[in-house]
C-alpha cells in the first residue's frame, strides 16, 4: 500500500499501524472510516473520551464559545472560560471531597504535567531522587520517561534519563511478596544506595503497563511510608483518573491524600489536550514562570471540561453507572475466560479500566485485537509483553453497544484460541511469537 502517510509520515506512528484504516467521524462509542465502516470504540483515545466521542451535551458550549470570538490561545492569561472551569473545579470537584490543591496548568499533555510535578517536588524538598515502580508509565519527556519502565521506550534516549530508581510496584513479585517493606527497608537503611527521594510516583491502575491494580492497603502503606519520612506523594491519575474507575480520582476509595496529583486525557473532555497539577497549598514553592509553556490554556478545554464536570460530577449518576458497566464487562469476561481453561486467561482491573491478560501465551492479546478490529472492534493492549487486552470504552457507553463489542470480543477470542489449539504441542508457530512493538 502505497499512501501519503507511508511515504511522508515518519515511522514513529504507531497506532496507526495497529488500527490501519482512515478514520472519519465519530460518535459516542462509535468511530467510521472513510469506507463508512463502523467500529465500536473501546480504546476511547487511550482513555481521553471517557466522555466518548463529539459527545453532544458538550458541543454545543464549544461551538458557542467560537460563534462569540470567546478567547483561544491566552498563554496563561486570566480568561473568562479559564475563571469559570476554576470555579466549577473548586466547587464541583474539589470541597465536596475536602480536597484542598492549588491547580498549576502546564503544558497541554499528560507527560509535561509529570514533568512539573517532578521539578516541584524537587524544588520544595531540595533532594534529587524520584522513587517510580517497575511497569510504571508516565510519559516520554525526558524527566517523565525516566520514571518509565518500558526498555522499548527508554532505550532510546541515550543513556540521559536519571534521577529516578524504581521499586516494584503491587504484586511485582506475585501476590505473597510485600513489595512496601522491600521499599521501606531501602528507604530506611542508610547503606542500601537508596538516597532519600524527593518523591514517590505512582500510577493506582497501571495503564500502559498492563492494568496492574495496586491494592488499598499498599496504597495506604505508602502514603504512610511517605509521611514518616517527609517524602512528597505523586498520584498520576492521567489515565485512571477523571471517572474512569468509578470515582473522579481513583485514589478515592482508598482514602490516601497525595501531595501532588497530575491530570491529564480526560480531563479536556472532548478530546482536547489539556493537563493539571494539584498540589497541596504549602507545596506551592514555584517563583512566576518557572515552569512556564505557550500552550498553558487551552481555552476550548476549559469550556469542555467545565461543562463535562457540571453534566457528569455535580451528582453521583455517573459513578454508579461505570461501576455498574464494570460489574457487567467483568462478569462478563469471568465467563469468557472460563470457557478456555487452562489457556492462562485472567482477568483484572477497577471501574471501566479492565484488562484481560494472557499470561501463558502474550501474543494471543495482539492477535485478538487484530481479529477484533477487522470486525470492527477497537482494543488496545499493553504491558510488558503486550500480553494484555485492555477495555476502555467510552463511560457513557450504552449496555446494548458495551454488548455488542463484547460479543464480538468473545468471537475474535474464539477464531484465535480456534488457530492455537489447531497449532501442533499447543503453542504457537514461531513467527507469531516474534511481533514487535509498533
Ligand atoms: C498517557 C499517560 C501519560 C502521558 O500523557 P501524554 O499526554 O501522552 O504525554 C502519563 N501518565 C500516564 C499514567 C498516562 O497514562
Amino acid at each position: 500500500m502505497n499512501n501519503i502517510f507511508e511515504s511522508r509520515e515518519s515511522e514513529v506512528r504507531s497506532y496507526c499501524r495497529v488500527f490501519p484504516a482512515v478514520f472519519k467521524t465519530a460518535q459516542g462509542a462509535e468511530i467510521f472510516d472513510d469506507s463508512g465502516k463502523r467500529y465500536i470504540d473501546f480504546f476511547a483515545g487511550a482513555g481521553t473520551l471517557n466522555y466518548g466521542h463529539n459527545n453532544p451535551l458538550i458541543k454545543p458550549r464549544i461551538l458557542e464559545y467560537i460563534q462569540h470570538n470567546g478567547i483561544i490561545h491566552g498563554l496563561d492569561l486570566h480568561t473568562t472560560a479559564k475563571q469559570a472551569f476554576l470555579e466549577t473545579f473548586d466547587n464541583i470537584i474539589l470541597r465536596p471531597r475536602h480536597m484542598d490543591y492549588k491547580i498549576q496548568f502546564p503544558g497541554p499533555t499528560g507527560t509535561n504535567a509529570v514533568e512539573a510535578a517532578m521539578k516541584l517536588a524537587r524544588k520544595y524538598t531540595g533532594r534529587n531522587g524520584i522513587v517510580a515502580f517497575t511497569n510504571g508509565y508516565h510519559g516520554m519527556t525526558a524527566g517523565a520517561l525516566a520514571a518509565t519502565g518500558n526498555a522499548y521506550h527508554r532505550q532510546v534516549s541515550g543513556g540521559l534519563l536519571n534521577g529516578v530508581s524504581f521499586a516494584p510496584y503491587d504484586g511485582y513479585f506475585g501476590p505473597d511478596v510485600d513489595t512496601i517493606s522491600y521499599l521501606r527497608k531501602l528507604i530506611e537503611d542508610d547503606s542500601s544506595g537508596l538516597d532519600k527521594p524527593a518523591a514517590v510516583l505512582l500510577e493506582t491502575v497501571q495503564g500502559e503497563g498492563g492494568v496492574n491494580v495496586a491494592s488499598t492497603q499498599w496504597l495506604v502503606a505508602i502514603e504512610s511510608l511517605c509521611r514518616e519520612h517527609g517524602i512528597l506523594l505523586i498520584v498520576d491519575d492521567i489515565q485512571a483518573g477523571c471517572g474512569r474507575t468509578g470515582t473522579f480520582f481513583s485514589f478515592k476509595p482508598s482514602g490516601i491524600s497525595p501531595d501532588i496529583i497530575t491530570l491529564s486525557k480526560s480531563i479536556g473532555a472532548y478530546g482536547l489536550p489539556m493537563s493539571l497539577v494539584l498540589m497541596k497549598p504549602e507545596l506551592d514553592c514555584w517563583e512566576p514562570g518557572e515552569h512556564n509553556g505557550t500552550f498553558r490554556g487551552n481555552n476550548l478545554a476549559f469550556v469542555a471540561a467545565n461543562e463535562a464536570i457540571r453534566i457528569y460530577w455535580s451528582d453521583n449518576t455517573l459513578s454508579l453507572a461505570v461501576q455498574h458497566k464494570s460489574h457487567l464487562l467483568k462478569r462478563y469476561l469471568r465467563k469468557l475466560c472460563d470457557q478456555y481453561p487452562g489457556t492462562g486467561l485472567s482477568v483484572r482491573g477497577r471501574g471501566l479500566f479492565v484488562g484481560l491478560a494472557s499470561d501463558q501465551f502474550p501474543q494471543v492479546a495482539r492477535r485478538v485485537s487484530a481479529e477484533a478490529f477487522r470486525h470492527g472492534l477497537i482494543l488496545e493492549t499493553c504491558g510488558a509483553r503486550d500480553h494484555v487486552i485492555k477495555f476502555l470504552p467510552p463511560l457513557i457507553i450504552e449496555e446494548t453497544m458495551l454488548d455488542e463489542g463484547l460479543n464480538i470480543f468473545a468471537e475474535s477470542v474464539r477464531a484465535v484460541m480456534q488457530q492455537i489449539t489447531n497449532t501442533p504441542a499447543g503453542g504457537l508457530p514461531d513467527s507469531l511469537t516474534q511481533e514487535v512493538h509498533p
